[in-house]
Order: C-alpha cells, then sequence, then structure tokens
C-alpha cells in the first residue's frame, strides 16, 4: 500500500477528440499527481513492444494500427494505491460495459477505441512505466 506510480496514456481517439484536456483534469482532480508526461507519437515498434503480451490476440494488428494513427500522451501518474485506482477510473475494456463515470464511459467509442491505457497491476507498472521513462522513474 501507499503511495506508488502508474502508467496512463491518453489513446489517439480521445486526443483526435480533444480530450486530453479534460481527462489530464480528471487526473488531478481525483488526486493523482501527474509526475512525468509527453506528447508522442508512437512507432510501429514502440506500440508492438508495449503491447507485445497481445501478440498472438487476432486484433493486434488492428490495435497497433490504432496506437500508431495519430499522437497519445504517456502520463506517469502517483498517487495513493495508484495501479487500482486508476484501472477504476478508467472503467471497462468495452465502454459499453464501463461504469457511469468512468473515462472509457465518457470518451470511448468502442472495445478498441477506448480512450485511455492503464498499467493493469504493479509488475506490469514498473515495466511499463520503465519502457517510456526509464528505470529511475519506476519508484516514488
Ligand atoms: P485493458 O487492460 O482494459 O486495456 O485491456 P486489454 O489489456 O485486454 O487490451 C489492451 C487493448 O487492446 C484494449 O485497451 C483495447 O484497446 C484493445 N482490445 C482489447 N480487446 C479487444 C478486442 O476484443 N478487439 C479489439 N479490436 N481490440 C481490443
Amino acid at each position: 500500500m501507499g503511495r506508488e506510480r502508474t502508467l496512463a496514456i491518453i489513446k489517439p481517439d480521445a486526443v483526435k477528440q480533444r480530450a486530453m484536456g479534460p481527462i489530464l483534469q480528471r487526473y488531478e482532480e481525483e488526486g493523482f499527481r501527474i509526475v512525468e508526461m509527453k506528447l508522442a507519437r508512437l512507432t510501429k515498434a514502440e506500440a508492438e513492444t508495449f503491447y507485445a503480451v497481445h501478440r498472438a490476440r487476432p486484433f493486434f494488428q488492428s490495435l497497433i494500427s490504432f496506437m500508431i494513427s495519430g499522437p497519445v500522451v504517456v502520463v506517469l501518474l502517483e498517487g495513493e494505491r495508484a495501479v487500482e485506482r486508476h484501472r477504476t477510473l478508467m472503467g471497462a475494456t468495452d465502454p459499453a460495459k464501463a461504469a457511469e463515470g468512468t473515462l472509457r464511459k465518457r470518451y470511448g467509442k468502442s472495445i478498441e477505441e477506448n480512450a485511455v491505457h492503464g498499467s493493469d497491476s504493479e509488475a506490469t507498472a514498473k515495466d511499463e512505466i520503465a519502457f517510456f521513462f526509464g528505470a529511475a522513474a519506476v519508484s516514488p
């Protein structure tokens, strides 16, 4: 327990619909500290490495194409139980099944174009933070 860090990505669909501001504002309102942040266009290789765990899934190529279709905002968040609290704030993978008030319910368009990414465990968060911001950024 205690303060920890997690990785968020505001995905291309959310950036395109000009939701990066509202989503960042929501992070601040929910008590997260934004430690690092960058607007980036992922390369195909970066997206494939980041989502390597899904390589065998039928939607993998579509997911990669989507993730490189426009700029994303990669955000390093810190707070109490940040991984779990950010997952709750995001909502279910499929926006149609996401709870009211969640980011995916508000901004997601489909199970693929679902507005935000968030690390799904503390171990994954460490890997994802190191991938984008270096090993020194992993711990508070
Ligand atoms: P998450 O942890 O809630 O983001 O969900 P997953 O780790 O299972 O999937 C990673 C990402 O792949 C999701 O956020 C979606 O963008 C995409 N995705 C997941 N399931 C599907 C699917 O069934 N079809 C498509 N096209 N994309 C999917």
